[in-house]
C-alpha cells in the first residue's frame, strides 16, 4: 500500500507548514515604505523615464497614437536608457514578451552582452527593441501557413511599460511587443486587440463629434476579477490529473464544503494571508495595481482584482498577474489553480471583465450623471452596447469557449451560455419607457434607510447586483462575466470592442443624418436610443439567468445558447458574423480561421490527455485500492465461513464493490475505444468529443467517485477533496 503512504506524507506535510515571511523594503527611520513609494519600481516606461527629454517623449507619443512610423533615433534613446536602467537594478538579459495563441506568454532572452572591438561591452541597440525574430513554426499558427515561411517579428508596443523579470540568479528585462508573420498576419493576442482599440477609437470619437464633443481619442478600459484556489504542493503533485490537466478528473465531495457559504468574504487563514501580502506587493512593484483581495465562495478559492487600466494594458497585467500568483503561490508552497473547474461539485473560477470607455481626457462615456433620464450621450453609449451585444453575441460566446468553462457556463454557479444584458432597475425602468414612448420618470430613492443611525449614509445602487447575467450594467460600466479565470482577456476584449464599435458607427451615421436634416443633437440621440432598444430589446434579461425556465425563454426569443466548446467556435468561421470584424480590420478572414483552427485543436488535445490521465489513473489507483479492500473483505468472508458464521455486511459490501468496478472498467473500455475511433477532422473531433466522450467520462468520473466512498479511508492513495480543500 505504498500509495496510501505518499497521501499520509502529504497530509501531514501539508497540516506541518507554517506562514513564510518576507522581509518588507524601510525606510531610512524604519518605516516600512508606502506602496506609493515602491510602486512600478520594476517596470520602465518611456512616459515617466526621468533621463529620457520631454520632445522625445512627446515625438513617441505621436507615434503610439498615430501611423507614423518610429524613427530609429528615438528608439535609441529609449533602448540606452532603458539598459541602463535595467542594468542598474541587476539585470543582464532582455527579452521580447508576447502572447502566441498559446494561451499563455512567450519569451526569447538576450543577454545585454556585445563584443566591440574585442571588448565586451553592454548594448541595446534601437532594432533589438523594436524588432525580433521568434521561429515563428514552433508557436501554433492553426495552419495558416507552411514551415517554410515559418518567419516570425515580434514588435515593441509603445503603450505598454516593459518590466523586471526576476528569477532566483538574475533578472531579465521584458519588452511588451506583438507578434506578426512575414506576410503581416496577427499570430498573437496583442495585434488583433490594439486594432480592435483604433476602430473603437474611430467609431467613438465619430460619434462624439457628430454631437458637437471634440476629443483626440477614445480607449476602452478594463479591469479584472480573477478568480483562483490554492491547494498544498504536497497534495498537487500526489494527484496525477492536477498535474497533467489542471484540474481533478474525479473525487468525492467532502460532506462540508459550500453549503454553509462561510468560505465567502471569511477569515483569511495566516499562511494564505502571508502569501496574498508578497503576491501585492510584487504586484504593485510590478506596476500592476492590485486592488481588492477576498476569500471566495468555495473553500479554498480567492479572487484578487486590480484597479482599471486601458485595455491592452490591462490584457498585459492580467497575463503577468496569472504568472506572479503562481510563482508567488509555489514560494508559499501552494500550487495556485487557474483553472476554470479545478474541482466538481464546487464553484469553478470566472474572471469578470469590467468594461468601460472613456476620453484620453478621462470622460467616461458610460457614466450615468446625476440624471441618467436626461443624459441621452450616455443612454445612447449604452442601447449601442446592448445593440452591439444583441449582434454579435455569437461571437463573443466563442470569444470565451474553451474545455475548461465549458464546465462552468451554464451550470449553477456561472452564467450561462446564452449572451444577454441585464441592465439593473434604473436604466432598465428609463429603457422600457423610451421604447414604449412613455415619458421617462426619474426615481428619487438615492439614499437607503436601514434604521440604524449610528451608520454613515448608504447611497443605494441604482445598478442593483445579478450575479447570473453573462453581461451586466454595474453602476458606470458593463462587467462580462462569462469570461473564463484561466484564459487571456484579450481576445474576448477586441470582439467586444469590435462589437461596439460596429454598432457606433452606424449610431454616428444615424446621427449625423439626423442632424442634417435640421435635428437636434439631443432628439437625434433619443431617436437612436429608442432604435437601438426596440431593436436589441430580447437580448436583456432581468430574471434568473439560472433557470431552466430562461433556457425556454431565450429559444422563444431567438437568442443563440451555444453550449459547448464545439457548439461556439464555429462562430468565428460563419462567413456572414465574422463581417463586422473584417470591416474594421481587427482580423482577417484568415486571421480567424487560424484562431478556429488553433481553439478545436487546443479544445481537442486538452481533452484528449484528460481522457488519457483518467484512463490511467482509474487503472493505476483506483483499481489496485479496490482489490486491496476485496483482499481484505473477502479474507474475511472465508474467515468467517470457516468458523461457520453469516454475516451480509461483507458480502454486501463486495457486491456493491464488485458491481461497481465491473461498471467503471466497462465505461473506461468504451472510452478507450471511442479515443481510438476519434475522426480525422477537427471539428468533427470535437463534436465526438463533447457530445459521446465527456458524458462518458463524466460517468467514469462518477464512479471513480462512488468507489472512493466505499473503499476505507487509510486505502486511499489519492489526496482527497477534503484534504485539497481543507488542509493546509
Ligand atoms: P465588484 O464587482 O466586486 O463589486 P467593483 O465593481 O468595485 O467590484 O470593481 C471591480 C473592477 O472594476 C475593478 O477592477 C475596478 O477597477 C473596475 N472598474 C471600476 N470602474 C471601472 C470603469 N469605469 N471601467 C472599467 N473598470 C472599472
Ligand atoms: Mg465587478
Amino acid at each position: 500500500m505504498a500509495q496510501t503512504t505518499d497521501r499520509n506524507i502529504a497530509r501531514s506535510t501539508a497540516v506541518g507548514r507554517s506562514y513564510r515571511k518576507i522581509e518588507r523594503p524601510l525606510d531610512n527611520q524604519g518605516v516600512p515604505l508606502r506602496i506609493s513609494q515602491y510602486y512600478g519600481d520594476s517596470t520602465f516606461d518611456y512616459r515617466k523615464a526621468k533621463n529620457i527629454p520631454e520632445n522625445v517623449k512627446k515625438e513617441l507619443d505621436v507615434v503610439a497614437t498615430t501611423n507614423k512610423p518610429l524613427p530609429k533615433e528615438l528608439a535609441d534613446v529609449v533602448a540606452k536608457t532603458a539598459m541602463e536602467w535595467a542594468i542598474s537594478r541587476g539585470a543582464t538579459h532582455f527579452c521580447h514578451w508576447f502572447q502566441p495563441l498559446t494561451g499563455s506568454t512567450a519569451e526569447k532572452h538576450d543577454s545585454f552582452l556585445d563584443i566591440k572591438n574585442g571588448e565586451a561591452i553592454e548594448n541595446l541597440s534601437a532594432g533589438q527593441l523594436m524588432q525580433g525574430e521568434p521561429d515563428a513554426s514552433s508557436f501554433p499558427n492553426g495552419g495558416s501557413r507552411s514551415t517554410f515561411e515559418a518567419r516570425g517579428y515580434t514588435s515593441w508596443d509603445l503603450t505598454s511599460p516593459m518590466f523586471l523579470l526576476e528569477g532566483v540568479n538574475g533578472k531579465t528585462l521584458c519588452i511588451p511587443t506583438a507578434f506578426i508573420s512575414y506576410t503581416g498576419q496577427a499570430l498573437d493576442i496583442k495585434t488583433p486587440l490594439l486594432r480592435s482599440e483604433v476602430a473603437l477609437s474611430t467609431a467613438a470619437t465619430r460619434f462624439l463629434k457628430s454631437i458637437g464633443q471634440e476629443t483626440a481619442r477614445v480607449q476602452s478600459n478594463c479591469g479584472t476579477e480573477q478568480e483562483y484556489f490554492l491547494v498544498d504542493e504536497a497534495f498537487f503533485y500526489a494527484r496525477p490529473d492536477l498535474v497533467m490537466t489542471g484540474r481533478t478528473l474525479f473525487g468525492s465531495l467532502s460532506s462540508k464544503n459550500q453549503q454553509l457559504d462561510d468560505h465567502y468574504f471569511g477569515d483569511i487563514s495566516e499562511r494564505v494571508m502571508g502569501f496574498m501580502q508578497e503576491l501585492d506587493y510584487e504586484l504593485h512593484r510590478l506596476g500592476i495595481p492590485a486592488k481588492t483581495r477576498h476569500n471566495e465562495v468555495a473553500p479554498g478559492q480567492y479572487e484578487i482584482a486590480p484597479i482599471f487600466s486601458n485595455t491592452n494594458v490591462s490584457a498585459d497585467n492580467n497575463q503577468l498577474l496569472m504568472a506572479t500568483l503562481k510563482r508567488i503561490a509555489i514560494k508559499h508552497h501552494f500550487v495556485a489553480l487557474l483553472h476554470e473547474k479545478p474541482f466538481a461539485g464546487i464553484n469553478g473560477s470566472g474572471k469578470h471583465l469590467n468594461w468601460s470607455l472613456s476620453t484620453v481626457e478621462g470622460d467616461n462615456l458610460l457614466n450615468p450623471g446625476s440624471n441618467p433620464e436626461t443624459n441621452y450621450r450616455f443612454l445612447t453609449m449604452c442601447s449601442a452596447v446592448v445593440e452591439a451585444l444583441f449582434r454579435h453575441g455569437g461571437m463573443i460566446r466563442a470569444a470565451i469557449a474553451s474545455a475548461g468553462n465549458d464546465h462552468r457556463l451554464g451550470a449553477n454557479e456561472a452564467p450561462p451560455s446564452i449572451i444577454s444584458a441585464y441592465l439593473g432597475d434604473t436604466l432598465h425602468r428609463i429603457f422600457t419607457a423610451i421604447k414604449d414612448g412613455k415619458a421617462v420618470t426619474s426615481s428619487n430613492e438615492t439614499a437607503m434607510d436601514v434604521m440604524a443611525h449610528q451608520l454613515a449614509n448608504l447611497s443605494k445602487d441604482n445598478t442593483d447586483r445579478n450575479r447570473t447575467s453573462p453581461f451586466a450594467f454595474t453602476g458606470n460600466k458593463f462587467e462580462l462575466r462569462a469570461c473564463g479565470s484561466e484564459m487571456s482577456i484579450g481576445l474576448p476584449l477586441s470582439i467586444l470592442n469590435g462589437a461596439v464599435a460596429d454598432v457606433l458607427n452606424d449610431t454616428a451615421d444615424l446621427i449625423e443624418k439626423a442632424i442634417a436634416s435640421g435635428k437636434s443633437a439631443d432628439e437625434a440621440m433619443k431617436e437612436v436610443t429608442k432604435k437601438w432598444i426596440t431593436n436589441s430589446y430580447d437580448v436583456i434579461f432581468n430574471g434568473d439567468g439560472y433557470s431552466d425556465e430562461w433556457v425556454k425563454e431565450a429559444e422563444k426569443r431567438g437568442l443563440l445558447n451555444l453550449k459547448t466548446t464545439a457548439d461556439a467556435l464555429p462562430m468565428f468561421i460563419d462567413e456572414k458574423r465574422m463581417q463586422f470584424l473584417l470591416n474594421q480590420k481587427i482580423f482577417t478572414k484568415d486571421e480567424l480561421e487560424t484562431r478556429f483552427n488553433v481553439l478545436i485543436e487546443r479544445y481537442n488535445t486538452l481533452r484528449e490527455i484528460e481522457f488519457e490521465t483518467l484512463i490511467q489513473m482509474v487503472n493505476q489507483h483506483v483499481i489496485p485500492s479496490v482489490l486491496d479492500y476485496k483482499l481484505q473483505l473477502g479474507q474475511v468472508i472465508k474467515t468467517q465461513k470457516e468458523i461457520g458464521f453469516e454475516s451480509s455486511v461483507e458480502s454486501g459490501i463486495y457486491k456493491k464493490l464488485n458491481y461497481t468496478t465491473e461498471t467503471l472498467f466497462n465505461r473506461v473500455e468504451n472510452l478507450n475505444n471511442g479515443i481510438k475511433e476519434l475522426p480525422e477532422d477537427g471539428p468533427k473531433v470535437a463534436k465526438v468529443i463533447s457530445e459521446t466522450l465527456m458524458p462518458l467520462s463524466e460517468e467514469v468520473a462518477t464512479l471513480c467517485g462512488e468507489v472512493e466512498e466505499i473503499i476505507p479511508d487509510d486505502m486511499w492513495g489519492l489526496p482527497k477533496y477534503y484534504d485539497m480543500l481543507f488542509l493546509r
